[in-house]
């Protein structure tokens, strides 16, 4: 597959990693040699761009309808440790984010980057992910970590796995607000 496919044209701005050839979201944790390091979302940096009002994937400014991205763990919750972003950068994440578009692709903590939260450290990937589309947030720094708790959502879109491990989406049956 081609990613630059499928890149909405408001991530066709970030910079490219050449070892994947993947944008690099802007809130990815960098190494000190300047690397990316995918598995590490950088903490102060998803705050900054939130604060701003800016996507958490392509730093641009967000709309008026927002979306996260989680398990079922932080609809639950409803709490998530990603930053706000864009629909269409989320959707393109489900797609072109390794870890969230292979059942088997592990994420690997990079003890290399410190201060920064290594993405869903408290739970085992989950099976399925869900975008929360909703109109406002709020973010609490918890332990030195961001947390954002979105306003109530307008829609749910929910993400599983296909028999051979490829995230798609599947009609959504949530129940109305
Ligand atoms: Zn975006």
């Amino acid at each position: 597959m081609d990613p630059s496919r499928e890149l909405p044209d408001l991530m066709r701005s970030l910079p490219i990693d050449r070892h994947r050839g993947l944008p690099i979201p802007a809130v990815t944790a960098r190494h000190p040699d300047g690397q990316p390091d995918f598995s590490t979302v950088d903490g102060r940096e998803a705050l900054r761009l939130a604060s701003e009002g800016r996507c958490g994937i392509c730093g641009n400014p967000l709309d008026s309808q927002i979306a996260f991205l989680g398990g079922p763990g932080a609809v639950a919750a409803r709490a998530y440790h990603d930053p706000p972003m864009h629909e269409s950068c989320a959707e393109a994440s489900t797609i072109l984010c390794p870890h969230l578009s292979r059942r088997d692709m592990r994420r690997v903590t990079d003890r290399r980057s410190t201060g920064v939260l290594p993405r869903n450290s408290a739970e085992e990937k989950p099976d399925r992910w869900v975008m929360w589309i909703c109109r406002g947030f709020a973010a609490y720094v918890i332990d030195g970590m961001p947390l954002f708790r979105p306003a109530p959502y307008l829609r749910l879109r929910t993400f599983t796995y296909t028999d051979g491990g490829h995230l798609h989406e599947t009609p959504d049956t949530s129940p109305r607000p």
